[in-house]
């Protein structure tokens, strides 16, 4: 089931990649499994998943402990308490949700601990919702500035998590903001900083974030079905 499924989402990224132009190459497939039980995970794994998206500290590190054979990267995309940046930065290949110079701060202690840099995206909260997180425009760039002078941070790109909308297409505007923000911080040249990754893109709206210039695209609902 799950293979199939996974198939059904390969094509579609290939079609909106083809549509727009773009090689399909460019664009990673993050398979969402908050919730999803070890089992099924690994069924992904052998379909030939290689990026699992985890939003809970505590349900990924249980999975990563069953899962640990598997030669996949772990990413994560939920909200991140500081006091636990120093269990992420143990499974986490990117951590694409990061909104504050106090989270920053304890990724960099946790990662210079076990001697790795850890590679994150900064998370941008364009429609200003009160209930989401995320770092707003206007304080973006001082927080990838601060965040650019420490030694075991490495800054990758950005993300995005629109308001809901059951059209695809009103989602579009806020893709498209993320990639002129990402042009924007690339214009200033900041030592240290790349940003060639756009992290946007769900179940419902990934073909326009594709089409708008996503490179990983983070799927849960079309790879596992629904989240009881
Ligand atoms: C759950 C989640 C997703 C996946 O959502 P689906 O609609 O199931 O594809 C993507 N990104 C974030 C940040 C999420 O929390």
């Amino acid at each position: 089931m799950v293979t199939e499924r996974l198939e059904g989402v390969r094509t579609r990224i290939r079609e909106a990649a083809d549509a727009c132009g773009r090689d399909p190459g460019e664009i990673r497939l993050v398979a969402v499994s908050k919730t999803v039980p070890a089992d099924r995970v690994r069924e992904a794994i052998d379909a030939g998943v290689s990026i699992l998206g985890e939003n809970y500290i505590q349900e990924a590190l249980e999975k990563h402990h069953l899962l640990s054979d598997g030669a996949v990267s772990w990413h994560f995309i939920g909200h991140l308490q500081s006091n636990k940046a120093k269990h992420a930065v143990r499974i986490f290949d990117l951590i694409h949700s990061v909104d504050r110079l106090k989270l920053v701060r304890e990724l960099d202690k946790g990662a210079a601990k076990i001697d790795k840099v850890q590679k994150i995206l900064i998370q941008v909260n364009i429609a200003e919702e009160a209930t989401k997180s995320g770092v707003h425009e206007t304080d973006l760039l001082e927080l990838i500035k601060a965040a650019s002078g420490l030694d075991n941070i490495s800054i990758q790109g950005l993300m995005t998590m629109p308001p809901y909308f059951d059209d695809p297409e009103a989602a579009r505007p806020f893709f498209a903001e993320l990639r002129r923000l990402r042009d924007r911080i690339e214009d200033e040249k900041i030592p240290n900083v790349g940003m060639a990754e756009l992290s946007m893109g769900m179940t419902g709206d990934f073909e326009a974030a594709i089409q708008e210039g996503a490179t990983l695209v983070r799927i849960g609902t079309a790879i596992f079905g629904e989240r009881t």
